[in-house]
């Protein structure tokens, strides 16, 4: 198996408009000197997508949409599509945010829906699955990764996992300052290594890429990408501080 590259993506969410978020994306762009060994993603919100490509043009830095429907085009109000978005310059979609699970009630067959729709238009896939801290104290952690990974991932090819990357985001890390320990992000991600290897195969599972997120500090990214199944992160609050992401970024 060849080694897996490291990504750290930032999510900026909902935040940015033109002026600020070019701002930022130069910012970061100057930060990050080019590596053989990682790649970097910056998710900026739609309205920017094509501003912050413009502005990241020569850099190996590299864009991605928050989410994306499944379909080209049609009668589906508010939604964008994998065609516009590669458009606008991104060659990413995140899909399944805890916040798209949580505060708009996306469920797994729609993520599914997504997931698919970003690989079949050409997308890298970022799959989110992760637990509530009611889930985590009631012991229910693993069945719920394996249910949200399982019901994500439904009906897509072996084939097409080259275009996938997990994103294992515990719910109670995300913004909370409460990053899950190293151990309990390797024995999370681990699993979901074998998840992928019951689905699919081992090779699959050795060559799917699985991100950590949840409260990704300059301060705790070390550790997180020292451990054997963190193949990168994905990053909130911290990617909208250019100094704070660089860091993140330049992880040892
Ligand atoms: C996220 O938005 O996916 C995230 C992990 O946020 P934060 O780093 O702020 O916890």
């Amino acid at each position: 198996m060849g080694k897996r590259k490291a990504l750290i993506a930032g999510n900026w969410k909902m935040h940015t408009t033109v002026v600020d978020g070019c701002r930022l994306a130069m910012d970061v762009a100057k930060a990050c000197t080019g590596y053989a060994d990682r790649e970097i993603l910056l998710a900026p919100p739609f309205t920017i997508l094509s501003e912050v490509s413009h502005v990241l043009e020569g850099s190996p830095i590299m864009v991605a949409t928050q989410n994306v429907c499944w379909e080209e085009k049609g009668a589906f109000t508010g939604e964008i599509s994998p065609v516009m978005v590669k458009d606008a310059g991104a060659v990413a979609a995140i899909v399944g945010h805890s916040e798209r699970r949580q505060i708009f009630f996306e469920t797994d067959e729609m993520i599914n829906s997504r997931l698919k729709g970003a690989v079949k238009f050409g997308l890298l896939a970022i799959l989110c699955i992760g637990e509530t801290l009611d889930e985590r104290e009631k012991g229910h952690t693993f069945q719920v990764l394996e249910d949200q990974l399982r019901k994500g991932l439904k009906t897509l090819a072996p084939g097409d996992m080259t275009r996938v990357v997990i994103a294992y985001e515990p719910v109670w890390a995300i913004g909370t300052g409460k990053t899950a320990s190293k151990e309990q992000a390797q024995e999370a991600h681990a699993f979901i290594r074998g998840v992928l290897g019951r689905i699919y195969e081992k090779t699959v599972a050795e060559q799917t890429r699985i991100l950590y997120g949840g409260s990704v500090k300059p301060t705790n990214i070390d550790e997180l990408m020292a451990q054997p199944d963190i193949d990168g992160a994905l990053v909130g609050g911290a990617a909208l501080d250019a100094e704070s992401f660089g860091r993140i970024i330049n992880f040892r």
